[in-house]
């Protein structure tokens, strides 16, 4: 026999679907048995049949076989096939829109994101750092002023305004959540890491420590509300290193105390040990 034209049926409207589709995007057990279905037929082989007139759903409900033995339609499939194929029930595959998300294969992403200023770990020592932001400032402020140019050896201002910058930008990568809440409401989450240091937003958005040392008046307010720190920042490093260098390698202790003159770092007194450990001369003496 010549076998001049194929057609496939099916009652599944999902089926139709899936292999009018590339079969990578389904599931595994899917894809392979659309992919085989592809290899062998063309989607355009492929029609769709309404399931009353389906006769192998016959089978599927369960029948008397005496019954199956006289029944024309199970022997001779629905009357409409049996004419011109212009006359058999179409529907446009292209235009159905099913819901084969189930089916769907998943893929997850992971993202990390990168830091938004990665030079921040570029600098081997906080006084550099400083200074390279300090003068990035001075040239945008130039920039911005034409006729009030800074020039001239950096001053205490300009560096002051780098480590507000650095602090505001690692505790807004750290703490959104909580400079959200301090703006909201003045105070923070007691779900956060910090709720019990008393946290508060100082005149230029940084956060503080606060309700520390409240009575001593001897203190400025550097002392008395160090800026928080987050553990995790390389800068944190750099603070330390910086405090030890000062200090004329001085030890743990010592540097802890240097550094919370200015700064609140989470995790401190780990995170001296930690530099204090890793250098080369105090390991050597
Ligand atoms: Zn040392």
């Amino acid at each position: 026999m010549n076998i001049s034209q194929r057609t496939f049926w099916t009652d599944s409207s999902i089926v139709l679907a899936w292999i009018s589709s590339p079969s990578a995007q389904w599931k595994t057990f899917i894809a392979h048995r659309v992919g085989e279905i592809q290899e062998i037929t063309s989607i355009s082989e492929w029609a769709h049949v309404d399931t009353k007139d389906n006769p192998a759903n016959i089978i599927s409900r369960g029948r008397e076989p005496q019954i199956m033995l006289n029944d024309s339609f199970w022997w001779e499939s629905p009357n409409w096939l049996q004419c011109d194929s212009s006359k058999w029930p179409h529907i446009n595959k292209n235009q159905t829109n099913f819901n084969t998300d189930e089916e769907r294969r998943t893929i997850s992403l992971i993202t990390s994101e990168q830091p938004k200023l990665p030079f921040l770990s570029r600098y081997s020592t906080w006084s550099r750092l400083l200074r390279v932001i300090a003068l990035c400032l001075r040239f945008i402020y130039n920039i911005a002023h034409p006729n009030d140019k800074k020039t001239g050896p950096l001053l205490p201002y300009d560096l002051n305004n780098a480590i507000n910058r650095v602090i505001r930008f690692v505790q807004s990568e750290n703490w959104s959540c909580e400079i959200s809440d301090l703006r909201k409401n003045g105070q923070c989450s007691p779900k956060s890491n910090i709720f019990r240091l008393r946290p508060y937003l100082d005149e230029n958005n940084i956060i503080r420590v606060g309700g520390r040392l409240k009575n001593a008046s001897q203190l400025d307010q550097f002392q008395k509300n160090p800026m928080l720190v987050p553990p995790n920042s390389p800068i944190v490093y750099l603070i330390f290193q910086d405090a030890h260098d000062v200090l004329l390698h001085g030890g743990p202790q010592i540097m802890l105390a240097h550094v919370r003159q200015r700064f609140w770092p989470i995790n401190g007194r780990n995170i001296s040990r930690k530099v204090s450990s890793k250098c080369v001369r105090c390991f050597r003496l």
